[in-house]
């Protein structure tokens, strides 16, 4: 844990990492992360319409924040399911910061929608529920849900914490795509959040007034300085939080890695009823099974499954 002072000048972009933070003197909490190649590359394996990968890119940022507070080793997931267009938004990552995600959702429905950038999750998921899963070395799995009924996925984490969990929780995200001429779109993301420990972790040095004033510190941080590469993440911390005394902790790198194997797809392969095997096999006679997360295809010969040890044919 180191003091942030007014000569503080770390330098570098802090691309796809998370600095965790502390107020001074104060129960508050926050994590801040800036999300940009392992963003590109996970947005980059598939063709997303540009509001669902805009969907995905704020819930990598936002599971991100959320699974640095694991404090074992293990795997938060995020997961969203609706009705309307958007079927699913899946986003994991392990205590190791390897993270993925992917959405799946209806062609037809998704072009009826209108394409601007400020649909709300209302519009692209409908009526339905956000899911946090928390699977953890030497503690029981936990998971909490609430109803995806706001605006945002930001709204909805938000009202998770304030409402099932009576954490004060205020954050912040951003996204956004540059189009370039005649090279591939490159996104970004940004997210910052600030809770209020529970009251019997730390004797109480603060009162109502500090938490109100630490809230609408972090909501004056612009979209602009959550992106801006040139301005490390410590430097943006101070200047947000000089006034509170702010400290940090060792950062965290992510790194976009997908957990499938031809292990895992067989096991999924294996619970296909036989209409569902006809149903995936080619006319050559293999079962092709994309990855959802990646978009790697694994191929096994379907008449070889029943042995068992499948051949993989490529
Ligand atoms: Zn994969």
């Amino acid at each position: 844990m180191s003091s942030l002072a007014n000569d503080n000048t770390v330098k570098g972009v802090n691309d796809d990492q998370i600095q965790p933070f502390q107020l001074n003197e104060t129960d508050f909490r926050g994590r801040i992360v800036r999300l940009n190649g392992v963003l590109n590359d996970i947005l980059g394996s598939h063709d997303y319409p540009v509001p669902v990968a805009q969907l995905l890119a704020e819930g990598l940022a936002l599971t991100s924040l959320l699974a640095n507070m694991l404090k074992f080793e293990g795997i938060f997931t995020l997961q969203a399911s609706g009705e309307g267009p958007v079927k699913a938004l899946v986003c994991d990552m392990t205590s190791e910061g390897e993270i993925r995600g992917y959405a799946s959702y209806d062609e037809e429905a998704m072009m009826r929608v209108d394409h601007n950038d400020s649909l709300s999750l209302e519009t692209l998921m409908g009526k339905g529920y956000l899911a946090f899963t928390v699977d953890q070395k030497m503690v029981d799995r936990y998971q909490g849900i609430v109803e995806l009924k706001d605006v945002s996925l930001l709204q909805s984490v938000q009202h998770y914490f304030e409402q099932s969990e009576q954490i004060k929780t205020v954050m912040k995200v951003a996204v956004e795509k540059n189009e370039k001429e005649g090279a591939s779109t490159e996104w970004k993301a940004g997210a910052v959040m600030l809770q209020k420990l529970p009251e019997e972790t730390k004797i109480q040095l603060v009162d109502k007034d500090d938490w109100t004033r630490s809230r609408v510190l972090l909501e004056s941080c612009t979209d602009k300085e959550l992106f801006d590469r040139d301005l490390p993440l410590n430097d943006l911390l101070y200047r947000l939080f000089h006034e509170e005394g702010v400290v940090v902790f060792p950062p965290q790198d992510l790194k976009h890695v997908c957990r499938c194997s031809e292990e895992r797809v067989l096991n999924v392969i294996k619970t296909l009823s036989d209409e569902d095997l006809d149903y995936s096999t080619t006319t050559s006679g293999e079962i092709e099974m994309k990855c959802e997360f990646c978009s790697r295809l694994y191929v096994f010969k379907r008449d070889e499954l029943n042995q068992d040890e499948p051949d993989l044919i490529h």
